[in-house]
């Protein structure tokens, strides 16, 4: 597991040369005059000169962005996976909006405040095709627990292991033939112990605040299908969204087929 800190920020040439002399690889496109300029970089946290780095420019007053990066060897050693897919445009009808949220839910147990409790009760709505490009799976902005794939994907990875498959429909309400939503029934507690968490005001749930950093908690019992979504809800404000969690069995698929625009992150055992 390597942590990732994207750093930036307004450097002179004095500060960009000792961060070189720190250790920092800066894209070669800086200039190399005296003007300060916006520098951003990348760099991991492994040993006591990136820390030096990354004290240098936090002194400065950098903004820090972090991400963790998995090996091979741990996303092939662990049981369960949390999977999440390329992000593609907005859930419809409505782009900016929230009408979707009327189209394709039972609010009757949902909280407006952070978004918990929602019942899918209706096909989700794109604006048409998807635009795949290089990806074979995606997720709609906002929506983080529903997941979508290309048909043939579906057939080849998710449906030899007992997951089902949804259609999806344009605004107009005919059904799209180049994606399905798979259909996640599922749900399991996480062992939350130690993960950041908020009560919201509203409704009284615990909503536990984004997995920036190490592995997804581990699960308290094993489920019985190879695909499962938490009961535990994560985001921050008013998103707020189940995991969704796959089987070795189903990412090892994901894998050896070479599917795209998928992200796996281990769950602890
Ligand atoms: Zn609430």
């Amino acid at each position: 597991m390597k942590t990732i800190h994207r750093v930036g920020l307004h450097a002179s040439k004095v500060q960009k040369d000792e961060l070189r002399r720190a250790g920092a690889v800066l894209p070669k496109r800086y200039s190399r005059s005296d003007d300060e300029e916006l520098v951003v970089f990348e760099i991991a946290d492994a040993d006591a000169a990136s820390r030096n780095v990354l004290d240098l420019a936090t002194g400065w007053g950098a903004f820090l962005d972090v991400r963790v990066e998995f090996s091979d060897d741990e996303v092939c050693a662990a049981a369960w996976l949390r999977i999440a897919a390329w992000h593609h445009g907005y859930p419809q009808p409505d782009d900016l909006n929230d009408g979707y949220l009327e189209a394709t839910y039972d609010l009757s147990n949902a909280c407006s405040a952070c978004g918990s409790g929602r019942r899918q009760n209706a096909p989700f709505q794109m604006k048409g095709e998807p635009k795949w490009g290089r990806n074979d799976m995606m997720q709609l902005i906002w929506v983080y627990d529903a997941i979508f794939a290309k048909p043939e994907v579906w057939s080849s990875v998710f449906e030899p292991h007992g997951v089902a498959s949804r259609p999806v429909l344009n605004r107009r309400r005919n059904e799209l033939e180049t994606v399905v939503q798979l259909v996640v029934e599922e749900t399991q507690d996480i062992v939350g112990d130690g993960h950041a968490a908020q009560v919201c005001e509203r409704c009284g749930r615990t909503k536990y605040l984004p997995v920036a950093r190490g592995m997804f908690p581990r699960l308290r019992a094993e489920p019985r299908s190879a695909m499962v979504r938490t009961n535990e809800y994560f985001g921050s404000g008013a998103q707020s969204s189940q995991a969704l969690l796959v089987s070795q069995a189903i990412a090892r698929e994901i894998r050896e087929q070479g599917i795209r625009g998928v992200t796996l992150i281990p769950v602890a055992q």
